[in-house]
């Protein structure tokens, strides 16, 4: 096996946390050959860390035996800089979002192609073992007719870091944690969108969105809510998902959570009526024993990593887990949400709802 020679632009949390990815998982296959980053403490943290310093990006593009790059940059660069690096002829893998709107990926898109190099975007949530349930959930029939999905990331600290609050830097929430979660939902639902219903939230005063609620219903009958918060002192569940003969809740990356799901066998006595705050409910009164059970949830394991797959698509021109087109997709529906209808052209938007 003959590993890709690797570089990583922008040491900073994702690009510091792949490179030690690698180092402990991926080592066959990717060979971290150095990093650069505008930030001199982070060329020194890198430099302390054991890797070699390039002194610019130029010089990575330069260095004929690095094969591909890494962007783990701020939101509004990755544009220029996966640009530059595939006209240099390298292949690229690039973080999420991959640009701030559908038009500069398209940009990419289009340098890709000519340059022959792959370009991959690193939407590692797909493999996010919380996920890998709700997808064989929604696949394998165990609660029925999956007809409506809630999927939330909730947190107390606000928006983190710094360029995450400027809309320069391509910063909020729906770029940063809402591009994983649209990610996750195109992927697992494949059906065009019926209608959108977006709230974005500024509690916080910044310039760029806080958290947001975006319900969205699909022409296959699914329904779902999309929610991200930063102000959220006790969070909803992650995953909350109903199907016709059953209801999954996944609370917690812990995975706990529950799964309850309808008997086969009618239930011989109805639901006992109870005392509900000061009236009484035999709707809302809790199913006998015998009508519902508890059922673990499935465990998952993709047997293909993200890195795997970059080297499979490099090497022996494997196709990518992460499509190009799906990413589009998902860049097109958060055009949508941040600008409005009137920035998605005619025939794009046919395509899309
Ligand atoms: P960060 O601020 O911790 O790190 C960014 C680094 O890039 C900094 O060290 C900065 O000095 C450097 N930098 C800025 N401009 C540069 C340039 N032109 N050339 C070289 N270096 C440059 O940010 P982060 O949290 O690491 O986020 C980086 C990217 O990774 C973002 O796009 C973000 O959305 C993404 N990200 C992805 C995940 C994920 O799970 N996939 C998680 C976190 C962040």
């Amino acid at each position: 096996m003959r590993p890709i020679n690797f570089a990583v632009v922008g040491y900073g949390g994702m690009g510091s946390y792949h490179v030690k990815k690698i180092m402990s998982k991926e080592s066959e296959r990717i060979n971290v050959i150095g990093t650069y980053d505008i930030s001199e403490s982070q060329n020194i943290l890198s430099k302390k860390d054991g890797y070699i310093v390039f002194d610019s990006f130029q010089s990575i593009l330069d260095d004929s035996n690095v094969e591909a790059v890494l962007i783990a940059t701020p939101n509004d660069t990755h544009k220029n800089l996966v640009i530059q690096a595939l006209e240099s002829g390298k292949h690229v893998v690039c973080e999420k979002p991959v640009t701030l709107n559908t038009v500069e990926f398209d940009d990419i898109l289009a340098v890709a192609e000519k340059s022959g190099k792959k370009f991959i975007v690193h939407h590692n949530r797909r493999w996010d073992p919380d996920f890998l349930i709700i997808q064989e959930l929604y696949q394998n029939n165990q609660l029925g007719d999956i007809f409506q999905i809630e999927s939330r990331v909730q947190g107390a600290n606000g928006i983190p870091g710094d360029w995450r609050h400027l809309k320069k830097h391509g910063g909020g929430m729906v770029l940063d944690w809402g591009v994983h979660l649209f990610d996750q939902l195109l992927y697992l639902i494949d059906s065009p969108i019926k209608k959108i219903t977006t709230d974005l939230s500024f509690i916080l005063g910044d310039e760029v969105d806080d958290g947001f609620s975006c319900a969205i219903q699909f022409e296959n009958g699914v329904r779902t809510v999309i929610e991200v918060g930063t102000t959220n002192y006790t969070k909803l569940p992650r995953w909350y998902i109903k199907g016709t003969k059953g209801t999954a809740k996944i609370d917690d990356w812990d995975l706990s959570g529950e799964m309850i799901v309808a008997s086969e066998l009618q239930p011989s006595t109805s639901p006992k009526p109870i005392q509900a705050g000061v009236g009484l409910t035999k709707t809302m009164a809790p199913p006998s024993e015998e009508a519902t059970s508890k059922i673990e949830f499935p465990i998952i394991n993709k047997d293909i990593s993200f890195y795997q797959n970059f080297y499979d698509v490099v090497r022996n021109q494997s196709e990518p887990i992460v499509k190009n087109e799906e990413v589009r997709k998902v860049m097109k529906l958060i055009d949508f949400i941040l600008f409005g209808e009137k920035n998605i052209k005619e025939a794009e938007a046919a395509y899309l709802f």
